[in-house]
């Protein structure tokens, strides 16, 4: 086969390509490919038509705009067609650009307005003695639809504006739906089972598009003005100052628009929203290049279905379609099981993903993501990226719904959801994806207080594969912990004494510091009060669990689902075999202790012990802790640097106590603690 026939072949089958998408895209809303895949489609059929000129027809698609307008709407010509753009996708492209408009000009300067390259839908508005006459569609470029009524229900597009001298013209902007009303449009539709839009270019599209436009009203669209499209009487010489004119008017217009003088400063407009437009609520994909003054605009005109003064530089990729060819579960240190699309490697703006964040069950099933579907990915910025949704079109039947597993994915744990939670959750206290973070939360201040034990060293003692579970902290012995880096004797030792002390802590602290969830400080007070020890507390159904005050079932719920997995079980009984008290201090009578009905609150930092040290020990001898001096407060302990509390105490006359006084009355003999 020769060069030309094998590109003809190449040519039709771009075109047919090319014109599939455009009826998917323009009339559906409904597009299977992303943006920048159906750019790099018209970039291959451009090249080709470039080097065999005989090849192009009329109604090849680099020839036309849109699509033919739907025939269930009226039909408006455009008294000036409405155009695309030219594309940039880089710098160099960008100059190209400019050398050539500057030598059609003959080596004229000029200078430009940069515009966010807004992701709508572009329409007409026609005014006649002030008053808005007519909207219209894109369409095919030189017909649109009539879609007037729906228009009028956009709160933005003035229905009248100023008294002004154009008699009649024609205003052009793209109607857009912010980000916030898309997402919210697309849950909407999830949870009527309606399909979703692909981006909120194609709602607005297909809110616009809308037969009823009772539809359109309820869709929170909005416009941004762009440009004249005629005007009977006379304009502005530049289009800076016409858009200027048109903010007079009542027009919307952005106000990120930038006058620039030269190239260099339309490249750095171009940069600096690289990164600043994912804070904006509406979506933009690029940005507009226009020669500022109108007469040389006039002097460039058109080539095919595109100006030559205008050039849309546009904004890296940042979706892209591929197959979901799995999907993975990854356990999170809390016990989250996350699930994570694998995903067929696509480029999207220069970077290859792989991954895909997935939420959770719910998002899955709420935007029908099947494995082995085509879907589009989505990746801004930093973030991770994310399944917009799958092409439902490209569905062969082999794909297979998602299913959570029933057991975790690192442990083997009993995975559990508990009702209205939207993760499901390993609650194995020895799993070892989430045995840090309890690592670091049993040996806590408010757990077991386990002193010179810090993120850090439990870091080490995991990677040392000293300790397995928590429990195992019971178990380290000198030798052991001298066989870890940076481990000297000294501290060794403090540590074991800092493990010793803590095996005497309060039952409330040890059940705090099961890492129970939904059990906090104040719940596992509650509950040490109510049962003596952990075995009463492991025995209870959800009955007695209920009968507490402000136990509620998400709370009872998820102690009895703690208590029926067999290695948390294992934790505790280990626990008690390392020592740790699990039972409630034998009670002594209230009355009997020293500190019975005295309240106390301390300020500042106590050398001997920590707050909350100081605090259970008040407890333990009958007292009460209090977080502000009132006027119950019997006695403020003073530590090193106190705070205002201080002040409150002299204000209210409440007697101070130093940190020695303090401990003195702590160790009288009939004290508890
Ligand atoms: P375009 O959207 O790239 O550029 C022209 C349009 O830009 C104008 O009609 C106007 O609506 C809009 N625009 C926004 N802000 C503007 C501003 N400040 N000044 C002037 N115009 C502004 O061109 P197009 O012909 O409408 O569409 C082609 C593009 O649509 C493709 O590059 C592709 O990204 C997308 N497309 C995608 C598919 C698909 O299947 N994914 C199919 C067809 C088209």
């Amino acid at each position: 086969m020769s060069d030309i026939s094998r590109s003809k072949e190449r040519v039709e089958w771009l075109r047919r390509e090319i014109n599939r998408h455009n009826y998917l895209y323009y009339a559906l809303n409904s597009p299977e490919i992303s943006d920048a895949e159906y750019d790099e489609l018209m970039k291959g059929l451009r090249k080709l038509e470039e080097q065999y000129p005989q090849l192009i027809t009329p109604d090849s698609p680099t020839q036309r705009v849109g699509a033919t307008p739907l025939e269930e709407f009226g039909t408006v010509e455009h008294p000036v067609p409405m155009l695309s753009l030219a594309n940039s996708f880089n710098h160099e492209e960008l100059l190209e650009w400019h050398k050539r408009a500057t030598k059609l000009l003959g080596g004229d300067g000029f200078d430009f307005v940069c515009e966010l390259k807004i992701d709508g839908l572009a329409v007409a508005l026609t005014y006649e003695n002030g008053l808005l006459v007519q909207g219209a569609t894109r369409g095919d470029g030189f017909k649109g639809e009539d879609v007037t009524q729906n228009l009028r229900t956009i709160k933005s597009i003035p229905l009248s504006v100023s008294k002004n001298s154009l008699r009649k013209f024609e205003v052009r902007g793209e109607v857009y739906l912010p980000k916030a009303s898309f997402r919210k449009l697309n849950e909407e539709r999830a949870a009527a089972g309606q399909p979703l839009f692909a981006n909120p270019r194609n709602a607005a599209a297909g809110s616009v598009r809308q037969l009823d436009p009772r539809i359109t009203a309820q869709r929170a669209l909005d416009i941004f003005i762009y440009g004249l499209g005629y005007a009977e009487g006379s304009i502005p010489p530049t289009h800076w100052e016409t858009m200027e004119h048109l903010k007079s008017l009542g027009f919307k217009i952005n106000p990120h628009n930038a006058h620039c003088t030269d190239i260099e400063e339309v490249e750095s407009y171009h940069q600096d929203w690289v990164e600043r437009r994912e804070r904006l609520e509406y979506e933009t994909d690029g940005v507009v290049v226009k020669l500022n003054p109108i007469a040389l605009q006039e002097r460039l005109g058109y080539v095919g279905r595109e100006p030559r003064w205008a050039v849309a530089y546009k904004f890296p990729a940042t979706q892209a379609t591929t197959r979901l060819i799995d999907i993975g579960i990854n356990v999170g240190r809390t016990g989250s099981l996350n699930p994570y699309a694998i995903l067929e490697p696509v480029n999207i703006g220069g970077v290859t993903v792989k991954m895909a964040t997935l939420h959770n069950e719910d998002d899955i099933r709420r935007k029908d993501i099947r494995i082995g579907d085509t879907v589009i990915v989505q990746r801004a910025g930093e973030v991770i990226p994310q399944i917009v949704g799958p092409v439902v079109s490209k569905r062969t039947g082999a794909e297979k719904e998602f299913e959570m597993p029933s057991r975790c994915p690192v442990c083997g744990g009993k995975v559990i959801r508990s009702e209205g939670e939207a993760m499901s959750r390993c609650i194995n206290s020895s799993c070892p994806a989430q045995i840090f973070e309890l690592l670091k939360h049993f040996v806590s201040r408010g757990a077991m207080d386990i002193e010179g034990v810090g993120e850090s060293l439990c870091a080490a003692l995991l990677d040392a594969g000293l300790v397995k579970d928590v429990a195992d902290i019971y178990y380290l012995t000198k030798e052991k912990l001298l066989t870890m880096e940076r481990m000297a004797d000294k501290s060794a030792s403090n540590v074991l004494t800092s493990i010793e002390r803590s095996k005497n802590r309060p039952l409330s602290r040890v059940i705090f510091a099961l890492g129970i969830r939904h059990v906090g400080g104040e719940t596992a007070e509650l509950l040490a009060r109510h049962f003596k020890s952990i075995d009463e507390l492991a025995k209870a159904n959800g009955e007695v669990l209920l009968s507490i005050p402000t136990i509620g079932p998400k709370i009872a719920e998820s102690i009895l689902d703690y208590f029926r997995v067999e290695s948390n079980l294992n934790v505790i009984e280990k626990l008690r075999r390392g020592g740790v008290r699990l039972e409630a201090e034998a009670p002594k009578a209230k009355g009997a202790l020293p500190l019975a009905g005295l309240q106390f609150v301390i300020t500042g930092r106590l050398a001997s012990m920590s707050r909350q040290q100081a605090e259970d020990r008040v407890k333990a001898s009958g007292g009460s802790a209090g977080s502000s001096v009132s006027r119950k407060t019997n006695y403020l302990v003073v530590g090193e640097d106190p705070g205002s509390k201080l002040d409150d105490a002299r204000r209210l006359g409440t007697k101070l106590l130093t940190e020695e006084e303090f401990l003195k009355l702590l160790s009288r003999p009939d004290s508890a603690a």
